[in-house]
């Protein structure tokens, strides 16, 4: 027998405990009828981490998520932890999901999203400008801005302050970057839009040409360049005309919050974070909300982005795209019978929404 699929659970603080448990029932129903063994293990981060042993994220939660197929992360945070380490830490130490994903180096962060019939009246956009988005933005997670030294806040000989953050770039990180965005859009519509300011930024000099060097080894794929500026406007202005988006970390968490509202609310929106694909080491896996402390422990968050995360699981970990289009079409008739949350303008909690969904799962089967 095959060894089982090892996965971990991290639930985290305010509602991802709830939307984790919601998604798990969904993962061990889809696993049990496809007769994949797993072997789930649960431990704590950051808030909840903090309060048992003092720290935001164990080393032995880092050895326990190395020996894992996949990582299942709720989300963390919460405002009783924000200012328990000093200014001067680094991403690491302040955030034990930053430490996490350092840790697994899961450069490559995917954020799809796309409007669900049932929710377009949900959007900002006219239903007409809207319908059929499906876009895919990937994002790059372990380089630029938040990671580039030097960075800081200094006095200058006036008494005034300057501040400065440095967008580090080497070719190789741009380079294996894009190899993922090139491979996914193989898997999609075969289309990329890369996002840069070479225009003005010698980072988006440097990323355009890599890019356009590792767009040679995949002629089938379309590629085009956009100012990133141009491109969020593009992907406001006309949704249905992008595939796949690929963006360094800041330009990519401009871009994934933009598109997130085609899908009508944030508790829709799943994530992964890969270090490459094929093979796929460990993975995390997550929603893109945060932790809404101001609907913890009331039972009505959304768990369909966390649910879609693990969608996510069955493409890029388990390399079950049927099993992840079953989930996602179960997503689907949930909507269409209305059994929608608070955040989609409905009154279902988040157990009849995960009930709604694990029945569709069991219609679909039959
Ligand atoms: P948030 O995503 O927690 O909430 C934003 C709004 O969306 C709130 O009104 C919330 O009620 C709503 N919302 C979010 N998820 C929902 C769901 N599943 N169902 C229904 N409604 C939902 O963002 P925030 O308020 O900016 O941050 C709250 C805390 O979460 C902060 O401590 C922040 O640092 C943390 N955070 C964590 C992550 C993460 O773990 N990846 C991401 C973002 C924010
Ligand atoms: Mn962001």
């Amino acid at each position: 027998m095959a060894d089982p699929f090892k996965l971990l659970v991290l639930p985290g603080d305010g509602i991802g405990p709830e939307v984790v448990g919601a998604a798990l029932r969904v993962f061990e129903r889809v696993c049990a009828r496809a007769s994949i063994a797993i072997e789930v293990s649960h431990d704590l981060l950051h808030g909840a981490a903090w309060e048992k042993y003092g720290c935001f994220c164990r080393d032995e939660t880092v050895a326990e998520a190395k020996r894992s197929n996949a990582v299942l992360v709720g989300a963390v945070g919460g405002p009783q932890w924000d200012d328990i380490v000093g200014d001067g830490s680094t991403p690491a130490e302040r955030d034990g999901l930053m430490r996490l994903r350092e840790e697994l180096d899961t450069y490559a962060c995917l954020r799809p999203s796309r409007a669900y019939p049932a929710l377009l009246g949900q959007t900002p956009f006219r239903a007409e400008v809207v319908a059929g988005a499906d876009v895919l933005v990937l994002r790059e997670l372990c380089g630029g801005l938040p990671y580039g030294e030097p960075r800081g806040i200094d006095r200058l000989e006036d008494g005034s302050l300057q501040a400065y953050d440095a967008n580090f770039y080497t070719s190789d990180e741009i380079r294996r970057f894009a190899r993922v965005g090139f491979e996914l859009a193989r898997r999609r519509r075969g289309k990329v839009t890369s996002l840069d300011k070479s225009n003005v930024m010698h980072s988006g000099i440097l990323w355009r040409r890599i890019v356009n060097e590792v767009g040679e080894e995949y002629p089938d794929i379309e590629l085009e360049h956009l100012y990133a500026d141009n491109g969020l406007f593009q992907l406001m202005q006309r949704p249905t005309g992008f595939d796949l988006v690929l963006a360094d970390n800041i330009f990519g968490d401009l871009a994934s919050d933009l598109v997130a509202t085609y899908a009508g609310s944030l508790g829709m929106l799943p994530s992964a974070s890969l270090q490459g694909i094929d093979p796929v080491n460990t993975a995390i896996y997550e929603p893109v909300h945060g932790t809404a402390p101001d609907l913890a422990g009331r039972g009505i968050a959304n768990p369909i982005g966390t649910i879609l995360s693990i969608a996510l699981m069955f493409d890029h970990s388990l390399a079950r795209p049927d099993l992840a289009r079953e989930i996602e079409s179960a997503v689907e008739t949930c909507l269409q019978d209305g059994v929608l949350s608070a955040d989609l303008g409905g009154k279902s909690t988040t157990e009849e929404v995960c009930a709604a969904i694990l029945s569709a799962l069991d219609e679909g089967s039959k």
